[in-house]
């Protein structure tokens, strides 16, 4: 029997199990974590992402670990929807530094009607220059998710944040069960699901453990599952967060690695303020999905150039995303997509 056939993607995944691997000495937990990554990916090779914020702040939603929301003086500024050009023109920008996903951001609870234009018409420009599109805008009924997908977006972000049972904690103005259908709504249209949450909001090993529960126990586990570490963001509520044991983050990173064994574990928000060791503890971890880029939307990144840096002294090399599309049809299709932006029709005049 193959090493391949005895990694087996489970969706039933129980409590005491999710617990009992939280609770394994550190070696042994990196151990079989690194046995699962080892067995369904390329250890050596980490997929990179660049993040870019289409519409920043001004968020009705209270998040209280975000900067973007309308409800906290974070000091923010707030900017309007971005133009179809400028997306376009930042997509190449991180196509330039190696980026193959180009993730757009919008604070939005969810997109009204008059942005949906605008948002498709970003999806198939930045496709168009053969890089694979993520958005993150919001809750998503079924028409706007089956839009999104018609346009070509290839993954969508909706993140549970925590367990159910912390999540009253951290958000009143969306409900887990809101969150639930948005990626159900992505599931039925086609897409692709990024989904993960955060980690060192206050909450308990079990509450990690029960994040997790809800994402391998998905009827299809997320292709992208982003583990972010609390970035404390002066004026939020969780501004003065007791600090993280570094050991419990990286052990979110090994269990998420175990139970969903060939989805990318991103490393995501947090970052900035881990070392170089940390890092690389985290790719022995399973993880291998970063995000390039000198922001994560609000909050400051590590540089690309210092990303390179760490991925030459750990022997790591980037994903590559094939590109199906030849040359010319690709410069013909970016062109079309720039024209279309110049166009009245796609002029955004909106605060939000
Ligand atoms: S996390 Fe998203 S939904 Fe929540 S306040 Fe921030 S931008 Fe709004």
């Amino acid at each position: 029997m193959s090493a391949q056939a005895n990694i087996q993607i489970r969706h039933d995944w129980t409590r005491a199990e999710v617990l009992a691997l939280f609770q394994l000495p550190f070696a042994d937990l990196m151990y079989q974590a690194q046995t699962v990554h080892r067995t369904c990916f390329d250890p050596n090779q980490v997929q990179v992402s660049t993040l870019c914020s289409i519409k920043t702040g001004a968020c009705p939603e209270d998040c209280a670990y975000c900067p973007q929301s309308a409800r906290y003086d974070t000091g923010l500024e707030r900017e309007k929807l971005m133009k179809v050009e400028k997306v376009i023109e930042e997509a190449k920008a991180a196509k330039a530094s190696g980026a193959t996903r180009f993730c757009m951001g919008a604070a939005w609870r969810s997109p009204k009607g008059k942005d949906m234009p605008y948002v498709t018409e970003m999806v198939k420009g930045v496709k168009s220059l053969g890089l694979e599109t993520c958005m993150t805008l919001g809750m998503l009924n079924e028409d706007q998710a089956k839009g999104l997908a018609d346009a070509g977006l290839d993954y969508y972000n909706h993140n549970l944040d925590t367990s159910p049972e912390f999540y009253g904690d951290i958000i009143t103005t969306r409900t887990y069960q809101d969150r639930l259908e948005t990626l159900a709504n992505v599931r039925k249209a086609g897409m692709k699901v990024c989904c993960g949450g955060i980690v060192g909001m206050g909450e308990e090993e079990s509450d990690r453990a029960g994040l997790l529960i809800q994402l391998a126990n998905m009827a299809e586990h997320p292709e992208s599952v982003p583990v972010n570490m609390l970035v404390k963001v002066e004026g939020t509520p969780m501004a003065n967060q007791a600090d993280l044991d570094p050991f419990d983050f990286i052990r979110t990173i090994a269990v998420a690695r175990i139970m969903m064994p060939k989805s990318h574990v991103r490393l995501s928000a947090g970052r900035e303020d881990m070392n170089e060791q940390m890092q690389a503890m985290a790719f022995l971890a399973g993880a291998n999905s970063i995000f390039y880029g000198e922001k994560l939307l609000t909050t400051p990144n590590p540089e690309a150039s210092k990303d390179r840096q760490l991925f030459t002294r750990l022997g790591i090399h980037q994903e590559s995303y094939e590109i199906h599309q030849d040359e010319k049809e690709q410069e013909a299709a970016v062109y079309q997509a720039l024209e279309a932006s110049h166009n009245d029709q796609f002029f955004y005049d909106a605060a939000k």
